[in-house]
């Protein structure tokens, strides 16, 4: 097999991208992002920080940084995020440090945020935003699969259903949408528009000087 070298096309510069996943909760999105991340090391999770409770099995850093709301007030006056929303009664923001060196390096970020924080995303950082917005293959296999997970109470999971409807309006703010029916269609779907996304030719920052070396007489 022929390794790739520096002269290569597959180890031109690019810039990262900004990957996001929104869905109703419960459509899959937690799911399809362990199976992007744990697949592909060139993407990343931001972590958002938030001011609602740990969950069980959570862990701080790794799947949010849990903050306290006297924090979070600090965090936005110090203009540290990219975006923030309320959501579910809670504070939820996603911090800029990281993900503004990551994408100059060629880092790719994936996105679990709602519609409000990809419309602010979007406005600020266009060109390096991909929206992706999965849908439940009916509203009865939507409960079904909030039910299943056994995380949340019966009450939690009625405000998350009321609320589903209201998140489900907003698919036409995206630039895909995949219906989450097969999980393993469902991933192979998501990873296809990340590949083609990746090879953007204004993502490819590299090859400006590739093709100048290609013409050289
Ligand atoms: P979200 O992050 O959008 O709230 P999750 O990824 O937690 O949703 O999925 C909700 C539940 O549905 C989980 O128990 C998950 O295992 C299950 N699930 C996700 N996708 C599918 C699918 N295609 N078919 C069946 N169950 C699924
Ligand atoms: P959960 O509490 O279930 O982890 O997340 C609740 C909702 O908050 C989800 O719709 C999730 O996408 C959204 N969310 C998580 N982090 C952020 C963030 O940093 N910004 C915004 N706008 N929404 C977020």
């Amino acid at each position: 097999m022929v390794q790739p070298t520096p002269q290569s096309s597959d180890a031109l510069h690019r810039r990262g991208l900004m990957f996001i996943l929104s869905s109703p909760s419960g459509a899959g999105k937690t799911t399809i992002s362990r199976m992007l991340l744990e697949g592909d090391p060139a993407i990343r999770l931001s972590v958002s920080a938030t001011t609602r409770p740990m969950r069980p099995g959570e862990v701080d850093g790794k799947d949010y940084h849990f903050v306290t709301q006297e924090q979070f007030d600090q965090m936005i006056e110090d203009e540290q995020f990219l975006e923030w929303a309320h959501v579910f009664g809670h504070s939820y923001g996603t911090p800029k440090a990281q993900v503004k060196a990551g994408l100059r390096e060629g880092q790719d970020f994936l996105f679990d945020i709602d519609w409000q924080g990809t419309q602010q995303l979007y406005q600020k950082l266009e060109t390096d935003v991909v929206r992706v917005f999965l849908l439940p293959p009916s509203i009865d296999e939507l409960r079904r699969r909030l039910t299943g997970r056994g995380t949340d109470s019966a009450e939690v999971i009625a405000a998350r259903m009321e609320r589903a409807r209201a998140e489900i309006s907003h698919w036409d703010g995206y630039d895909y949408v995949v219906v989450n029916d097969d999980i393993e269609e469902c991933f192979a779907k998501v990873r296809e528009i990340l590949h083609a996304e990746r090879m953007k030719r204004a993502r490819q920052t590299g090859l400006i000087g590739f093709v100048r070396e290609l013409m050289r007489p």
